[in-house]
């Protein structure tokens, strides 16, 4: 603050900052009243098995409806959410409606759902007994459920608390819960090195994806990372695929799983049901060939 800077120093006069306090401080009183209300809802993407088109997997992405306004993404509310400490009791809803949504699906399609678990839930004391305890009250087994995080939740940490993660990680597969590593390639993690760690499902990067069709270098890093993570016994989810081209290349490349635009966007609930009672929940992988 200007106070705290010292007498002798000069201090820009700079609104936008005082603007974006302002935004802030509204935006978290929005959120706090938004969970009162419940006025967040959450929407499914399919995950498909390239070499069926099968619908393997849904993964859960919250979305906030403020009574009269469209939905607002994630990325505008989740990182504040974050900060002032509304991040856990958003994310047991997110889990609570996931697992509730998931049941009948589990039931008839054997499919199960991704729910998106941020660094500081997952550091919220009881967290996996309160993910067990979720599943068990919707009667569910643990391999109905991935908890997905991001490669930063399980690296930039020290050692102690990297163990602490582990741990946590650990008793969730002994209950059959997956685990999947988020937007795997930004950060400083290596294959090698996940290796190490609980880890069941690795999540490949749209900058990976999206360039799969191309010739570049990114093309030759999705077909390593593809392999490598085959070696590891890693099961691979292409994340963001938006086109014809990139869905061939990935099922060129063997890489099991993909998600994205191509296939569906994240829809609401009723629209997923539908979408899988028609066509056994089947999806068109490439376009047919008009002959
Ligand atoms: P994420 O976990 O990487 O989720 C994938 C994001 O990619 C979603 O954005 C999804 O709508 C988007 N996406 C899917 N297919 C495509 C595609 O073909 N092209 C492009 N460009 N994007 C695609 P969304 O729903 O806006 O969510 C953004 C992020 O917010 C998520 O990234 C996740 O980190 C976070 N998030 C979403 N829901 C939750 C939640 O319930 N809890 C927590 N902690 N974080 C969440
Ligand atoms: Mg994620
Ligand atoms: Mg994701
Ligand atoms: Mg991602």
């Amino acid at each position: 603050a200007a106070k705290d800077a010292g007498k002798n120093q000069v201090q820009m006069y700079r609104p936008e900052l005082a603007v974006e306090r302002d935004r802030r401080t509204r935006l978290v009183a929005d959120l706090r009243r938004a969970l009162v209300n419940e006025e967040f809802a959450v929407y499914y993407q399919p995950v498909v098995e390239l070499s069926t088109g099968r619908v393997r997997a849904v993964e859960a992405l919250v979305r906030w409806i403020p009574p009269g306004q469209l939905p607002v993404a994630p990325g505008e509310f989740i990182p504040v959410a974050e900060e002032c400490g509304l991040i856990s009791p958003l994310g047991t809803w997110v889990l609570r409606r996931a697992l509730r949504d998931i049941r009948d699906w589990y039931e008839r399609y054997g499919i199960s759902v991704t729910v998106n678990v941020s660094g500081r839930q997952l550091r919220e004391p009881g967290i996996v007994d309160l993910i067990l305890g979720e599943l068990a009250g919707q009667g569910l087994p643990g391999k109905s459920l991935v908890v997905e995080i991001t490669e930063t939740v399980l690296v930039a940490e020290t050692a102690s608390e990297e163990a602490v993660v582990r741990a946590l990680l650990e008793r969730l597969r002994q209950h059959g819960v997956a685990v999947a590593v988020d937007d795997f390639g930004t950060g400083y993690s290596s294959l090698a090195y996940l290796r190490t760690l609980p880890v069941d499902v690795l999540k490949i990067d749209r900058v990976f994806v999206q360039e799969a069709a191309g010739g570049s270098d990114s093309a030759a890093l999705l077909r390593a990372i593809v392999e490598m993570a085959k070696s590891l016994r890693l099961r691979t989810v292409a994340e963001a695929v938006e086109t014809p081209a990139q869905a061939t290349r990935l099922r060129q490349l063997h890489c099991p799983l993909a998600q994205g635009y191509h296939f569906s966007r994240p829809i609401p609930a009723e629209e997923l049901s539908a979408l899988l009672a028609s066509d056994g929940g089947r999806i068109e992988v490439e376009p047919t060939v008009a002959a």
